[in-house]
């Protein structure tokens, strides 16, 4: 697996924490010679911080660059990849990870700020970004070449009371997920989706806008996945034969079965 990863480009969106953050290690320990990393998330100064981690863990095979990115900003995401530097703007791997729930609210009291921060990073800004990159993959040889990996959610497929909205943005994920493959269905360019159940990450302190008591109150007595079970999914997925799709993978822990 090792041996198909080198000397790929890979773009992790949400890289600053969670799943992002052990996605962008887990690929640089698996290919540690010449692969490219750019760590994407609004967190600069974080992703400064795990761009050293991962230097000092597996040396100077893995470039890593840190790109402050706002996903949910059409603007920035549009003018992204022309900022990077040459060399990394050659991406084949684009893993579309950032994404939030915001509040616990049955419907007639959901935030309306929280209905257009959940769609426009989790839906629009995971379009924005796919848009952004599918040029790129287009221009290689048999219709295309690369993998785009969604993160969705189980909630995607099993909505809750009070996270209906966070609920919804998951369940357009995978449908916008599902049609794009199957645009692409004659081309080499993969895409696959991946529905994570509870992983303990920063997302339920965003949920409870910072109340970080809130949020250890939610795994009190269960054991979530940690950041690194889903990791080791996206670079397994990633690692195949070109031929070979892991199209939709839901990955739980066994408390939430
Ligand atoms: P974290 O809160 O730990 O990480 C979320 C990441 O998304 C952060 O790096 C954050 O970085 C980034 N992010 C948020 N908004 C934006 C934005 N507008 N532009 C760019 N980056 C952004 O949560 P997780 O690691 O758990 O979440 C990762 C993905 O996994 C999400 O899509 C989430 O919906 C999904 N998921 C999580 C589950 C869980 O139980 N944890 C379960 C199922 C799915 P920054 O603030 O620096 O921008």
């Amino acid at each position: 697996m090792a041996k198909r990863l080198e000397g790929k480009t890979i773009l992790v969106t949400g890289a600053s924490s969670g799943i992002g953050r052990s996605t962008a290690k887990e690929f640089a320990r698996t290919a540690p010679k010449n692969l490219k990393i750019i760590l994407a998330a609004r967190r600069v100064d974080t992703l400064k911080e795990i761009a050293q981690e991962i230097k000092e863990e597996v040396g100077d095979g893995v470039k890593v660059l840190p790109a402050k990115l706002d996903v949910s900003n059409p603007e920035e995401v549009k003018n992204f990849v022309s900022s990077l530097p040459a060399e990394f703007q050659d991406i084949d791997i684009l893993v579309n990870n950032a994404g939030l729930v915001k509040g616990v609210a049955q419907a007639p009291n959901i935030d309306p700020q929280d209905v257009d921060v959940m769609f426009s990073t989790n839906v629009t800004g995971l379009i924005n970004m796919t848009q952004a990159i599918l040029p790129i993959f287009k221009k290689r040889s048999e219709g295309g070449r690369g993998d785009i990996i969604n993160i969705g959610s189980i909630a995607g497929r099993e909505p809750y009371p009070g996270g209906s909205i966070y609920c919804a943005t998951k369940a357009a994920v995978r449908s916008f997920t599902d049609a794009l493959r199957k645009e692409l269905i004659a081309t080499r360019i993969r895409i696959i989706e991946i529905d994570p159940g509870q992983v303990e990450t920063e997302f339920s302190v965003v949920r409870f806008y910072g109340d970080k008591s809130k949020a250890d109150a939610v795994y009190a007595g269960c054991e979530p996945l940690t950041p690194d079970d889903i990791a080791e999914v996206i670079v397994f997925a990633a690692g195949r034969r070109e031929n070979v799709v892991i199209a939709d993978t839901l990955i739980f822990p066994s408390h939430q079965a």
